[in-house]
């Protein structure tokens, strides 16, 4: 299998650095094909501006999503992005590995989804009426691809229990996981996070890899999360709301998450 390593940490000798290695060799070592787009290295322009569309014309006004629709439709995206939409066609799963800031991803990471999903190519895919709203969550250009977070927090796993400080882990990267990656048609298997980073030493290393290997060792058989999709009736369209008869009475990210 093709597998797309998008790695996001400013420093190579850093625990995220370390698990990027480990987490290549152990996927070659059973017999995918990985590539890396390591952000910083790439001195990936995190910023989505007028410069991506490389046949604007001068003086225009700049819009974000008709530029990107453009660009995408005429094969005048900037090449990085190009080239990284390239990757995502070819890979047959994806991992974003990030260490957790301000509760979100690093920005040079929010900027490489703003710039590489673009209109058409993640957004803006399938017939668009009052009947049928895209084809998104669940459906779109990368559906029948794999995608896995592995995220390294500072605080404790407790922080992020139901009850913990920090709010859930799993409402902390819904906006990731259902918003970025189930959107554009991703089957997302559950995040891979390694909390109290800064109390890991070699032993606690050794663990790390452990858990982190045996995740990737069940990359393509564990089950992803079953978030409802949008065009399997479980939703009002155009309204999109879910149906008063499902999860009755419930709010919130998990009641996208079809748990009967
Ligand atoms: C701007 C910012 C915002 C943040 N926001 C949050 C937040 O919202 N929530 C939260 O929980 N945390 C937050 N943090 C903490 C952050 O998530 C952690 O600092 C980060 O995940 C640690 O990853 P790292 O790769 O930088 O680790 P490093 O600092 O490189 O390493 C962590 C530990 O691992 C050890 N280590 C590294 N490599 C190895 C190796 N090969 N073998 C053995 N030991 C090794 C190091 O010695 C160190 O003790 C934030 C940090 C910053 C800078």
């Amino acid at each position: 299998m093709n597998v797309l390593l998008v790695y996001v940490h400013p420093e190579s000798r850093s625990l995220n650095g370390s698990l990027k290695d480990f987490a290549i060799q152990r996927l070659e070592h059973a017999g995918h094909t990985v590539r890396v787009s390591d952000l910083y290295a790439m001195n990936w322009k995190a910023t989505l501006d007028a410069d991506d569309n490389t046949a604007r014309q001068p003086g225009a006004r700049f819009d974000p999503s008709m530029d990107s629709r453009q660009a995408f439709e005429n094969g005048t995206q900037r090449v990085d992005i190009a080239r990284e939409q390239d990757k995502l066609r070819w890979a047959d799963g994806v991992i974003l590995q990030f260490p957790l800031w301000w509760f979100s991803m690093p920005a040079i990471l929010k900027g490489w989804v703003e710039r590489v999903y673009a209109y058409g190519f993640a957004y803006g895919v399938g017939e668009h009426s009052d009947t049928h709203w895209g084809d998104r969550y669940g459906e779109g250009m990368l559906a029948g691809k794999r995608a896995m977070l592995v995220v390294t927090a500072g605080g404790w796993a407790s922080h992020y229990e139901p009850r913990g400080i920090n709010g859930p882990i799993d409402d902390i990267l819904f906006p990731i996981q259902h918003g970025i990656l189930f959107y554009p048609g991703f089957d997302v298997l559950p995040p891979h996070v390694i909390y109290r980073t800064s109390r890991i030493d070699e032993a606690g290393f050794s663990k790390a890899c452990e858990a982190l290997g045996q995740r990737l060792d069940d990359l393509w058989t564990a089950d992803p999360v079953p978030f409802r999709r949008q065009n399997a009736g479980d939703y009002l369209i155009p309204e999109l709301t879910l149906r008063p008869e499902l999860a009755p009475g419930r709010s919130g990210f998990d009641i996208h998450v079809e748990r009967d």
